[in-house]
């Protein structure tokens, strides 16, 4: 599988530094890049590129890939895109840390991101570097240290500020892991429990991982009405940690919501002009997803465990009172123009929810499995129930285990934010065992290159290969992956622009792209003529900026 010297001849040199296109060839030997542009030793094995481009190997900067890498070691929704690494643990959530607290904390949630129930996470990284590195990987993994984990291990479900002991019970558990090589911290600010921390626990959190060189990244407080102030904390963050930040699938959501884009982008780079390190990710879609709990519940309903949060949501008294609050924060999502402001709420929360019926989706469920890809608001007038009484009792019936895509953003946004100098790209690619992924899962890199490079021009191909690659590793102190370069690892994709087709759709989102011709993971053959090899040569990477990985 890895002949001595492999040499990739006559191809389109696009080098991850944002460099235009060059001709030349470029040699791997033993797993390493050796020689690019011009190549003089003698060649095992030769791949013709005369008309292809060769790449670095894309990094996924917005993974939730450590749900899925134990059951799906050869990530091919992934690695068929032409990624070789991708940045788990992102939302606050992942796999590890963990103990009694943090498995309970996942066991609702599991039966659609695994297909079964009971205890997956790893007590520590080290823990789960040793469990995927023995079936063996085809992507390389980079991780983040979940804050909603770290949270749960020490304070449980609780809404609590800390403690002082508590605090440093944290960091003890944040440091750990980066010693252990995580990339940094990442935060899920409004899933429980890590959206019951106050910035002052994140900044606690983030200068653990600034003395260490990673970095943090957030799933921002507020995508909608509170999008600016949410920005706002997460450089507030980066200034008083001293860290570097990035902003996790940068997004306004909400039609009256659209458009703020402008202003946050904007505080990117002011705070970069202040000699910060502010970064966004996008995924090149109007829709996002998320479990519907995160819809319809307000936070305070998840203190406890989600035994208790089902107990509410039967409790009718206590259901009642989570409808309400969830309808209030409906309204407060929104950012009325001032035409609406004055219209009441009872006539416009009906609009509101009409609109929302239209534009969520279920897309995995544990049971009922006919209403996968079905209309919310289809299936509410099917039961003969509103929007809320619908959501709460799927929420009963499926014991939380309910995912949905929400189609809530602008196209004019998604083309803002990824023409932003400082954004990368990432999958926000959430792997569900069963039922309908969003199609970014499977199509996130290739939409990127047909849609946004080909066809609309929002990205030349060399700026488009950076946010995929260089600029990826560089933010992660990444130095020996991103580039092409002699003495990098040779994590390298061969792909034929013209013919790259984005094959995923909301529909029909299982299908991985035409025109990722080759992609080699650590110098091993892993996508040959656009099949899967089976290679299994990925790594649970570590954090050592100095250091090969
Ligand atoms: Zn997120």
């Amino acid at each position: 599988m890895k002949p001595r010297r492999l040499l990739l001849k006559g191809a389109t040199l696009v080098d991850g530094t944002g460099l235009p296109p060059r001709q030349g060839d470029l040699l791997i030997e033993d797993g390493y890049i050796a020689q690019v542009g011009v190549t003089d030793l003698p060649p095992d094995e030769v791949v013709d590129c005369a008309g292809l481009v060769v790449a670095p190997g894309f990094i996924d900067m917005h993974s939730h890939g450590d749900f899925s890498l134990p059951r799906d070691p050869e990530a091919k929704a992934k690695v068929l895109q032409g990624v070789t690494t991708e940045v788990i643990g992102n939302c606050g959530l992942g796999l590890h840390p963990s103990n009694p607290h943090v498995d309970a904390m996942y066991e609702r949630i599991a039966p659609i991101v695994f297909g079964e129930s009971g205890a997956m996470c790893s007590p520590s990284l080290s823990h789960y570097r040793d469990r995927l590195h023995q079936p063996g990987i085809s992507v390389n993994a980079a991780p983040l240290i979940p804050h909603g984990n770290v949270r749960a291990m020490v304070m449980a479900m609780s809404e609590n500020i800390p403690t002082a002991t508590e605090l440093s019970a944290m960091q003890a558990v944040v440091a750990e892991g980066m010693d252990q090589g995580a990339f940094g911290l990442s935060t899920g600010l409004v899933y429980a429990p890590g959206a019951y921390a106050k910035t002052d626990e994140l900044v606690g959190l983030s200068q653990v991982v600034a003395a260490r060189g990673g970095i943090y990244a957030s799933h921002l407080r507020n995508e909608g009405s509170r999008l600016i102030e949410a920005v706002a904390e997460a450089i507030e963050i980066a200034e008083r940690a001293g860290v570097s930040v990035q902003i996790s699938h940068h997004k306004a959501a909400g039609h009256f919501n659209w458009g703020k884009v402008k202003t946050t982008l904007s505080m990117v780079d002011d705070a970069n002009m202040k000699g910060l390190s502010v970064h966004s990710d996008v995924y090149p879609y109007t829709a996002g997803s998320t479990v519907l709990s995160a819809m319809f519940v307000p936070l305070w309903a998840f203190e406890g465990s989600s035994q208790k949060l089902l107990e509410r949501l039967r409790d009718p008294a206590t259901r009642e009172k989570i409808i309400a609050e969830a309808k209030e924060q409906l309204l407060a999502y929104v950012d009325l123009p001032k035409v609406l402001s004055r219209v009441p709420k009872k006539w416009l929360l009906p609009m509101i929810l009409k609109k929302m019926g239209e534009v969520v989706v279920i897309n995995s469920v544990k049971n009922q499995r006919h209403y996968e890809g079905r209309r919310l608001g289809d299936i509410a007038r099917e039961r003969k129930q509103n929007l809320h009484d619908t959501a709460i009792d799927l929420l009963i019936e499926e014991e939380t285990a309910v995912s949905a895509i929400a189609h809530v953003m602008s196209e004019d946004d998604v083309r803002q934010v990824l023409a932003h100098p400082r954004t990368m790209i990432g999958t926000d690619g959430f792997p569900l065992k069963e039922g309908k992924a969003h199609p970014r899962t499977f199509g996130t890199y290739p939409r990127v290159l047909e849609h946004y490079v080909a066809r609309n021009k929002v990205l030349t191909l060399e700026d488009a290969i950076y946010r995929m690659t260089g600029l990826v590793a560089e933010k992660l102190s990444m130095t020996d992956r991103g580039v092409l370069r002699p003495g990098a690892v040779a994590d390298v994709v061969v792909i034929d622009p013209p013919n790259v087709r984005d094959k995923a759709t909301y529909k029909d989102p299982h299908n991985s792209p035409e025109g990722v011709i080759h992609v080699f993971v650590n110098g091993d053959w892993t996508v040959k003529s656009g099949v899967h090899t089976g290679a299994r040569s990925g790594k649970v990477l570590s954090h050592r900026p100095s250091a090969t990985s």
